[in-house]
């Protein structure tokens, strides 16, 4: 499959890249339409590429300026700060993974990195491209001639759902690894346009919507990830279920962190993903876990808040049914897991 045409756009500063961004909206007049968000959708951010290039090989996307930021050395690497730890969007998943500090501190992030694709797409692969990851359906995520001949939907040149016929909505999953993990340790994000520089949690990038699934206006970079020292060294654990384990986009995923404080859990937390339209805290399980000591019975009633939190639909190839499940079991065998780690 061929890539459509587009002019390519190289930045060396983030300075220049958001002035590209500003110049490119403005002068767009012919640009994609984005009907949804009612925006022009003129150019569109390229970091590793392993997720765009292959959507816009499928004419998933067609813009008519590709932003290559590859180039911008601001944008890569580790910090640490007086703040806590700052990564950078262009940092790879496998500097992540490897990151002796990372590991140490937020063994969590490290771990769903490691699940990410395989290790050549994880070489490519951006924490800013994973955090921004378009949404995924069996009915999207194909070919032109394939979504021609079945039939278009409302995520791409259509007005209906095939997955829930009858509504408005789209329900695609966000089906990103990293995500849920820094949900758990309450990461915050820095975005920078011409505007200014916004900074805002993690949890309020995503909008819960399948196809206008994040907050990120066109002229909008995404720069880097904060990751607060409070949440230094929690125990965490992330599983995810994939029909191929050396490669696959998840289509069930928990991440788990704990403290511990007396023996008891002084702090815990769990998310989820790729089975919602958003990665998405499991609400109360920081509650019920608080002060308390895990065990099987404790372990399974979360499973289950884990189970009801999860929204899966046909999206995928597994059932939603299984997915389901396997998120409530992941989450019982991820607290076991963390709380384990915690008694040594
Ligand atoms: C075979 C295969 C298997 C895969 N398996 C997995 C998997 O198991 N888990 C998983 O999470 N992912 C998986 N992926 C997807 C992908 O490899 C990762 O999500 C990767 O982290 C994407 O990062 P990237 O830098 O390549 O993003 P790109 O492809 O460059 O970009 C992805 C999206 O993010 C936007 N973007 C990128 N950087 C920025 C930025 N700084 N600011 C604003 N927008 C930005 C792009 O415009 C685009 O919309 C897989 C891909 C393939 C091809
Ligand atoms: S959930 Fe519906 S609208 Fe969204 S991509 Fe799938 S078929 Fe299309």
């Amino acid at each position: 499959m061929s890539l459509p045409q587009f002019k390519l756009l190289r930045p060396r500063t983030v300075e220049e890249a958001i002035s590209l961004l500003d110049d490119c909206g403005q002068h767009a007049g012919e640009g994609p339409f984005d009907s949804r968000s009612g925006q022009v959708r003129a150019t569109r951010i390229v970091a590793g590429g392993t997720d765009l290039v292959p959507s816009m090989q499928q004419k998933l996307f067609e813009p008519q300026y590709v932003l290559d930021i590859r180039h911008i050395p601001e944008l890569k690497g580790i910090r640490q700060t007086d703040g806590g730890t700052e990564i950078g969007a262009l940092t790879t998943l496998t500097q992540i993974e490897h990151s002796d500090f990372l590991r140490k501190n937020y063994s969590v992030l490290t771990e769903a990195a490691r699940t990410v694709a395989s290790p050549i797409l994880r070489n490519m692969g951006t924490i800013g491209g994973n955090i921004c990851l378009d949404t995924r359906c069996l009915w999207y995520n194909q070919s032109l001639t394939w979504r021609k001949s079945c039939g278009f939907c409302i995520k791409k040149d259509g007005d209906l759902c095939h997955v829930a016929p009858g509504g408005t909505k789209c329900w695609a999953a966000f089906s990103a690894d990293t995500p849920p993990a820094l949900l758990c340790l309450k990461a915050e994000i820095e975005i920078a346009s011409a505007k200014g520089v916004r900074r805002i949690p993690l949890r309020e990038f995503y909008t819960g919507l399948g196809d206008s699934y994040r907050n990120l206006a066109p002229d909008e970079l995404l720069t880097r990830v904060i990751l607060p020292k409070s949440s230094a060294g929690y125990r965490g654990v992330y599983r995810k279920l994939r029909i191929r384990g050396s490669i696959d986009y998840p289509l069930a995923g928990v991440a788990v962190v704990l403290s511990r404080s007396n023996g008891h859990v002084s702090h815990g937390q769990v998310a989820l993903t790729a089975v919602n339209p958003a990665p998405v805290i499991v609400k109360g399980a920081s509650e019920l876990l608080a002060g308390k000591a895990v065990d099987e019975k404790l372990a399974e009633a979360i499973g289950e808040l884990a189970a009801r939190t999860a929204k899966p639909l046909t999206t995928s190839a597994l059932t939603p049914e299984y997915r389901r499940e396997m998120i409530r079991v992941f989450t019982k065998r991820a607290l076991l897991a963390a709380a384990n780690g915690l008694a040594t």
